[in-house]
């Protein structure tokens, strides 16, 4: 996960400028100089970044005489893992491209070293993997909106600078496999999101088209049944005029009425009522302690499946 904070740069004249833009691309920037320490560029001291001795980083008007401010360092903290630090609201226009991507590009760099550290590369690479990501999501951009500062001046919207081409293929990397690793990130997310809203549980059907709804007195006493049903309405409706009677599933699973138990006069065990988003796993956890003991809960309800729906009536052992 991408460790983000956030300390802006109130004292640069671009902050200062306070114009905003249209986020349309990420521009990813390399300093340059080998000096991977978040502080020399980010400060003051926050606690996290260490103290600046030299007091040369950019939260100063125009640091070291320059019209330069990004919206983002990535580089390592005082105890040396790595961090990104926000150094400009994300839709602030930034001196970081010298052109016209400053009208339309969020700019960050990543704080070189020597440039022969895989591992310190592999770091800083993961985490701007991880900070584009993000940056796309919140301003519904895709991969092929993020190029580097070499790319940008291909483009003719950017200065004649070579990062970040100068580091990345050292490493077995270049700006295809970082907008590969951004878009394999997007992916993955999208498919999280859309599990959860998925829902594990149906909504109990209406209308069967296999097997019957059965309305009895008790599962188990089949002559007690009055009727079955492809549609739970009537099923419903059969229960409500023949008291005592319950809907049960094909499976046998009581589901109507909603507040009554079947084996009435038994008080082994509990009742939950499986709402959207449970699982057998989660209710055993829930009443039994541990999620590997649902098998329990499908002998007692005599489940086949580990299929369970809302508003079912499942009985819980005690
Ligand atoms: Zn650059």
């Amino acid at each position: 996960m991408m460790n983000l904070h956030k300390l802006i740069l109130t004292e640069n004249a671009c902050y200062k400028a306070g114009r905003t833009i249209t986020v349309k691309g990420i521009m990813v920037h390399s300093t340059g100089a080998n000096n991977p320490n978040l502080k020399r560029y980010v400060g003051p001291n926050d606690g996290l970044l260490g103290e600046n001795q030299y007091g040369n980083h950019w939260n100063t008007y125009h640091p070291g005489g320059r019209e330069v401010c990004v919206h983002a360092f990535i580089g390592k903290l005082a105890d040396g893992t790595i961090a990104t630090y926000q150094t400009l609201p994300w839709n602030h226009r930034g001196w970081h491209a010298g052109g016209s991507a400053n009208n339309t590009h969020i700019g960050f760099e990543i704080c070189e070293d020597g440039l022969t550290d895989y591992t310190y590369f592999q770091k800083v690479y993961r985490e701007a993997v991880e900070l584009c990501a993000y940056l796309c999501k919140e301003y519904g951009l895709t991969e092929q909106n993020i190029i580097c500062h070499s790319e940008g001046y291909k483009q003719g919207i950017a200065s004649n600078h070579g990062d970040v081409m100068h580091w990345f293929p050292k490493h077995g990397k270049s700006m295809d496999t970082f907008r590969a690793e951004v878009k394999a990130l997007l992916a993955a997310d999208t498919k999280e999101d859309t599990e959860d809203t998925v829902e594990p549980v149906v909504t109990y059907p209406e209308k069967l088209t296999s097997g019957y709804y059965r309305v009895r007195k008790t599962w188990k006493d089949s002559k007690s049944q009055v009727g079955a049903y492809r549609v739970l309405a009537n099923a419903k409706a059969a229960a409500d005029k023949n008291p005592g009677t319950h809907v049960f599933t094909n499976d046998g699973v009581a589901i109507y009425p909603v507040d009554d138990a079947t084996d009435s006069g038994t008080t082994d065990y509990r009742i939950h009522t499986v709402v959207k988003g449970d699982t057998l796993w989660d209710i055993a956890a829930l009443y039994l302690g541990k999620g590997s003991r649902y098998p329990e809960i499908k002998t007692l309800n005599g489940l086949k499946s580990n299929v369970i729906y809302s508003g079912w009536k499942l009985k819980i052992p005690n």
